[in-house]
């Protein structure tokens, strides 16, 4: 059951509420999901194709994150923000650069 009528910005699969990753840019009216964390890689070196947000859809709060997960440099004013669904779950992330989110992502994100 597809409720948030997300897919997967990469493979186009079907991503549940309570499933996959979200990412946005912060600030900004881009979105794009994923159903595992991988396909941010071949999706940032393909051209990282964003989605608009639609009108009316509220942004995610700012996570109060300060540095990039990767490179642990503060960040700038524009941000990306890569949040887990894990069930009830929410487990934000933050990064400087599409190019720093597809390298943590590729060393395996939080649980490498
Ligand atoms: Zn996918
Ligand atoms: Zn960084």
């Amino acid at each position: 059951m597809n409720v948030d009528g997300v897919s997967c910005s990469w493979c186009d699969r079907a991503i549940e509420r309570g499933d996959g990753w979200r990412l946005h840019e912060l600030p900004g009216a881009r979105r794009a999901a994923f159903c595992r964390l991988e396909h941010v890689v071949p999706w940032e070196i393909q051209g990282a194709h964003w989605e608009a947000v639609p009108p009316g859809e509220e942004e995610p709060e700012a996570s109060g994150d300060i540095t990039c997960a990767h490179c642990g440099e503060p960040l700038g004013d524009v941000t990306l923000r890569l949040v887990r669904h894990r069930g009830k779950h929410r487990i934000p992330d933050s990064f400087c650069s599409i190019g720093h989110l597809a390298a943590w992502a590729k060393a395996g994100g939080r649980w490498r």
